[in-house]
């Protein structure tokens, strides 16, 4: 196998000046591929292109939230290196947690505006151009263990149907433009103590980890950006050439599998 996997490939990933994304952006570099960033946090998006050292990386401000913004960096893209083969939708906020009982319909809004309006319109003009050109790309979408179970305690209602309906958008999507090729994924992290993490639990990172282990099925082991950048790797490579329309779930279990009767039944027999 090669270790150039994206050699001559040219990617956007939103979100890509923090955590995941960041993460991410240097994989992708690392496997040859040119990278533009697309984030709100110049200041961080810009160190992150500088910390990876080749003008195959580059930052562009863009606010998912604005579709004009989205559009004219699929096209700087295009024009600074020449295509668009993976367009990583990963740019995400949490939102506020409040029971239903108290909900801000503001944040859900806004929730919704970058978690699923942004994620609908990175696929729009990304796949307008893979289809304009002929190019069978692979758009990948940051979903979440959310996405299809309730874990207290990270349970904005705007995060929690955002990324649910990720999971619908990929489906849909990915109907429409296997005609042309292009495949569509998603990808659904557990719990990992990016910036994003620590602001809503309101913790450090070593603090987040901790309740992360605590929490995880798999043992012996912590979940870190670089194990979702390494998903994203394979999906946006041509390794996952006939995989579309899936969720990979990166959660070591989790999501699969509940314990309360274990928790039950100890109980009892003490
Ligand atoms: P992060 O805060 O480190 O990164 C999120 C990035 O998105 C930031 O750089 C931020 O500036 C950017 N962003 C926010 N709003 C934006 C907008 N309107 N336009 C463009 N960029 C914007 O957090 P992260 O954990 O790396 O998040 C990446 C993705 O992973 C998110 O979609 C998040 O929901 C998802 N996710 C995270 C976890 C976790 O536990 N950290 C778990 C499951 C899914």
């Amino acid at each position: 196998m090669s270790m150039q996997r994206l050699e001559g490939k040219v990617a956007i990933v939103t979100g890509g000046a923090s955590g995941i994304g960041a993460e991410t952006v240097k994989l992708f570099a690392k496997h040859g591929a040119c990278v533009v960033i697309a984030d709100i946090q110049d200041y961080l998006g810009k160190q992150v292109a500088t910390s990876v050292g080749t003008d195959k990386v580059s930052y562009r401000h863009c606010d998912v939230r604005d579709e004009k913004q989205v559009e004219e960096t699929v096209a700087f893209t295009v024009e600074k290196y020449g295509g668009l083969d993976i367009m990583f939708s990963n740019a995400g906020v949490a939102g506020s947690q409040s029971n239903v009982l108290d909900l801000d319909l503001n944040d859900f809004d806004n929730t919704i505006a970058v978690n699923l309006r942004g994620y609908a319109v990175c696929i729009k003009h990304a796949a307008r151009v893979m289809v304009a050109r002929k190019t069978r790309g692979s758009i990948i979408c940051t979903a979440s263990t959310v996405a299809t179970v309730s874990v207290g305690g990270f349970d904005g209602k705007g995060y929690v149907a955002s990324k649910s309906g990720i999971l619908g958008l990929v489906r849909s999507t990915c109907g429409d433009l296997g005609e042309f090729g292009i495949r569509v994924n998603s990808i659904s992290p557990y719990l990992v103590a990016t910036p994003l993490a620590t602001r809503v639990l309101n913790m450090d990172a070593s603090e987040v980890e901790e309740i992360a282990v605590a929490g995880a099925n798999l043992k012996g082991i912590v979940l870190r950006p670089i194990h979702i950048a390494q998903a994203a790797l394979f999906l946006a490579s041509d390794e996952s050439a006939y995989i579309s329309g899936h969720d990979m779930v990166v959660d070591g279990g989790f999501g699969g599998v509940n314990k309360t009767f274990d928790f039950i039944l100890k109980e009892e027999a003490a």
